[in-house]
């Protein structure tokens, strides 16, 4: 056998310093030196012919060993030269049945009171089927159930909710009457609580009560990168190798009631009291961040996360230019290190900029 051949739903993505192979199926990231990842042909194969040729000395013990390490974790196999042409690589278009598929309501107040059936409506009408609450206030029980309510009898397939951890909830078993009572429930997170854990995970992955202590009380707390939160599946892959893996097929509402692409985000497309979602996402402008990718991000695409890690449009590195490095990321790309982004001497004119110096609490 003289070719190491990748599994289809194993990619690998090219950094500055170093490449990833993601395990799409598995959701697993491993991490490749440029020197082997570099005799890669077409992401795909490795002659390994030419790498006992092209590389020197121990170097060729050395990834000939990682290669095996690949071949035992299932990410690749062995073949021959007639064969390895004959396996598809994977189909790299990303195509979705919606017009628009995350929606994102913030409020300041506790309420939504736009939240109604004919909202529900305009929402189906775009195949939206994943919602994103964001209370910055309380919600009365009664205003949230019926949002739930409202939700349960749509087409909308799971609603993400975050509200202030109150102790009369709390006491009263609120928050898991609500994961218990209402299925569409994929995460119910309580910020502000005293302790931070995950209480239950319910059937079928949905359902998670979380508690946190950070004070998520305003959307500027949106827009962090972190490794946790890396998303390592055909999807995200796909998507954001053609669109941009945060605002592609998004439309938000802000806490005054403004339609925009996210809470975050200055540019309004009318408010929903007088304008429809269907009305907003037609107007002008609209779709500009849809299609930038990652690819095209300066910093990002030299970095190996870059089709794992999800994006930031609303808050940049260099405001002026919208195709900056997310602000709150501190990865660098060319030395491989993580560092706090908050802190760092180059991010403090975005963080002026935005006004981010202080808490928002
Ligand atoms: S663009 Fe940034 S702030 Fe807006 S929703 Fe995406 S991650 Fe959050
Ligand atoms: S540099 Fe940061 S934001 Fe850009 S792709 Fe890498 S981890 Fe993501």
């Amino acid at each position: 056998m003289d070719y190491f051949l990748l599994y289809s739903n194993c990619v690998l993505v090219k950094g500055a310093h170093r490449a990833t192979l993601c395990d799409l199926q598995k959701g697993a990231v491993y991490f490749i030196p440029k020197p082997l990842a570099d005799l890669f042909l077409e992401d795909q194969a490795v002659d390994l012919v030419q790498l006992r040729e092209k590389t020197e000395g121990d170097m060729v013990l050395f990834l000939m060993e990682i290669i095996d390490s690949l071949v035992e974790n299932q990410l690749g196999f062995y073949t021959n030269q007639q064969e390895w042409k004959r396996f598809p690589a994977l189909n790299k278009e990303w195509l979705f049945p919606a017009h628009i598929s995350h929606c994102i309501l913030d409020t300041a107040t506790g309420r939504l009171d736009y939240f109604t059936e004919s909202f529900v409506e305009q929402l189906s009408k775009l195949c939206c089927n994943f919602v994103q609450l964001r209370f910055f206030g309380i919600p009365p029980i009664e205003h949230l159930e019926n949002i739930l309510r409202l939700i349960t009898g749509s087409q909308i397939k799971s609603v993400e909710i975050l509200m202030p951890w109150n102790t009369a909830y709390e006491s009263g078993c609120t928050y898991g009457k609500w994961i218990n009572d209402y299925k569409k429930i994929s995460s119910l997170v309580c910020w502000g609580a005293p302790s931070t854990c995950v209480v239950k995970e319910g059937a079928r992955a949905m359902g998670y009560l979380l508690y946190t202590s950070e004070q998520i009380n305003a959307a500027t707390h949106c827009g962090i990168i972190d490794q946790g939160m890396f998303s390592t599946n055909i999807t995200t892959y796909t998507e954001s190798l053609n669109f941009n893996s945060c605002l592609n097929r998004k439309i938000s509402i802000d806490i005054q009631g403004d339609v925009k692409n996210c809470p975050s985000m200055k540019e309004s497309y009318g408010n929903i009291g007088d304008t429809t979602l269907v009305e907003a996402i037609g107007k002008p402008g609209f779709k500009k961040y849809w299609n930038i990718t990652k690819d095209q991000v300066s910093i990002c695409k030299d970095c190996e996360f870059r089709h794992v890690c999800t994006d930031c449009r609303a808050y940049l590195e260099d405001p002026g230019d919208v195709y900056s490095k997310p602000l709150k990321c501190g990865y660098d790309p060319y030395i491989c290190e993580w560092a706090e982004w908050s802190t760092h001497p180059l991010k403090q004119k975005g963080i002026n900029f935005y006004g981010l110096e202080k808490p928002a609490f």
